[in-house]
């Protein structure tokens, strides 16, 4: 899969590359075209000639196109994820479940795009009909992180390319392999020439500049930080663009005195160590009833410290390495930090022996509100425990944070689980259960987490514009 999605990469003549490297050890993997402004501005004019012609297509006729794509990314899911996991590090278990995720939203959106209707609206006037038309709103400017180099692509270009628009799509610098071989894929499928169009780049700021000011795009679909969100969104200012936003959580994981303590551990393997904790809902934040502190952190520390760690590769995985040397050092301050402030770790509290990207599972108690921890995204293998006393308290906790992504409560009282799930300021709550995935659920967050949905007939919503027709004199 690599040479050929190299020999696809090869037809992009930038006379410029940079390099691609194994998060596990550094090695480096490939070269990639390095695009910039020039190349941005082609691939706008491409996906703007490309636009017309597309959109026109019957959604059936779309449907049929992204199908054959669909198939194609199931077929080769494994060389998918094989690669996936060259460049990012995750389990390759992960990584083949990622590609298989991320198919399923182009599977779901073919279909979806036949329902695209609109509305007659009861008319004011005898001789007037109200009709609501939905429209693709145009040409789209696809930004992605690397924590999900397939599935964030395609939650946000399947909607996209199921309403009629076109893309310009620029993937995360650490992890373009991925991206290159959906394009890839989606040229085999029959897609037409400037439909799906793809800007690989080391400097993001230079592609998303032109992305973001020029006029013939109009809408930015951007899933990363919240500081990066920001930044486009002031950005978009000048042209009005539209905007659907994905950006960074803070998220809750609260355990309530009545909650299956063993189902509330399972829980918080799978929310934080997947990726390694580099997710968006990855739990950040656990909130443990101070009667069952003692005996969840027991549980939870000899869980964890069962948990595998080394290369996605090794058939036993269970964490992989962090993404590279910014994010390990983050992650590291961080710990040192609550360490050097009095925090207790009853597991880890280091970098891992195997050196390298590589961060030992870690399990923190005695926080306190000064330590840096407590108000970051941590991004990485490390449970931050805080004990609490009442369902008010936890509740006032659990919504003091700019963000509003994911949450997460254990309980079993049914009066508790409507209080708190109405309670919970959140785009997303799992109620005894991980928020696992699927296309037909809406996926977002609330205040400075973004804005828009993925995913669900409101991830269509975000690609479409609404028309008024009104239609006088039907005497
Ligand atoms: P990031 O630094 O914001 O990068 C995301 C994308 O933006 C990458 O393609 C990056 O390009 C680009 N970028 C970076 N700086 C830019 C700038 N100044 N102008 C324009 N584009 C720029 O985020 P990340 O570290 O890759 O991803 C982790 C973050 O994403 C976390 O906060 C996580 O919570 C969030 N996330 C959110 C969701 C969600 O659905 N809400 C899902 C996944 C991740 P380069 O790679 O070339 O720098």
């Amino acid at each position: 899969m690599l040479a050929q999605v190299l020999a696809f990469a090869a037809r992009f003549k930038t006379g410029k590359t940079f390099a691609v490297y194994n998060p596990a050890d550094g090695v480096h993997i490939a070269d990639v075209p390095d695009m910039g402004a020039e190349e941005t501005h082609a691939a706008i004019a491409a996906a703007k000639a490309a636009f017309p012609l597309w959109a026109v297509k019957t959604a059936n006729e779309r449907a049929a196109i992204m199908r054959k794509w669909h198939g194609l990314i199931i077929e080769h899911k494994d060389a998918l994820g094989h690669l996936l996991t060259l460049e990012q590090g995750k389990p390759l278990v992960e990584g083949i479940g990622e590609v298989a995720f991320g198919a399923g939203f182009v599977e779901w959106f073919a279909e979806e795009g036949k329902r695209l209707y609109g509305d007659i609206v009861p008319p004011h006037m005898p001789d007037r009909r109200c009709l609501v038309l939905k429209q693709p709103i145009g040409v789209v400017g696809a930004i992605t992180p690397w924590n999900f180099p397939s599935a964030m692509i395609t939650r946000k270009v399947a909607p996209a390319l199921a309403a009629g628009c076109t893309i310009v799509l620029k993937p995360a610098e650490d992890t373009p392999l991925s991206a290159l071989a959906l394009a890839m894929l989606a040229e085999q499928a029959g897609f037409p020439a400037g439909v799906i169009n793809i800007v690989t780049a080391a400097s993001a700021p230079e592609v998303a500049g032109v992305l973001t000011s020029h006029p013939d795009v109009r809408k930015i679909s951007f899933t990363g930080s919240t500081r990066v969100g920001k930044i486009l969104m002031a950005q978009c200012a000048s042209t009005v663009k539209k905007l659907s936003l994905e950006l960074g959580g803070n998220a809750p994981f609260i355990v309530f005195d009545d909650a299956d303590l063993d189902a509330a551990v399972q829980g918080a393997l799978a929310t934080k160590f997947r990726n390694a904790g580099q997710t968006c809902v990855s739990a950040n934040r656990f909130y443990v009833q101070a009667s069952v502190m003692a005996d969840f952190v027991a549980r939870l520390t000899k869980a964890i410290s069962e948990l595998p760690v080394g290369s996605g590769f090794h058939a036993q995985t269970r964490v992989g390495p962090l993404i590279n040397k910014a994010a390990i050092d983050k992650v590291s301050g961080l710990v040192s930090d609550a360490l050097a402030k009095g925090a207790q770790a009853t597991l880890g509290g280091d970098r891992h022996v195997l050196g390298g990207n590589f961060y030992a599972p870690t399990v923190l108690t005695g926080l306190t509100p000064d330590m840096e921890i407590a108000a970051a995204e941590i991004f990485g293998p490390v449970v931050a425990l805080y004990p609490f006393e009442t369902e008010a308290e936890v509740i006032q906790l659990a919504n003091d944070t700019p963000y509003g992504l994911a949450s997460y409560f254990w309980a079993r009282d049914i009066g508790r689980i409507f209080r708190v799930g109405e309670a919970l300021e959140y785009g997303m709550v799992g109620v005894n259960e991980i928020l696992s995935g699927h296309p037909g659920t809406p996926f977002g967050g609330v205040k400075e987490s973004g804005q828009g949905r993925e995913g669900s007939r409101y991830g269509l919503d975000d690609f479409v514009e609404i028309k008024y027709l009104a239609i006088g004199g039907l005497n």
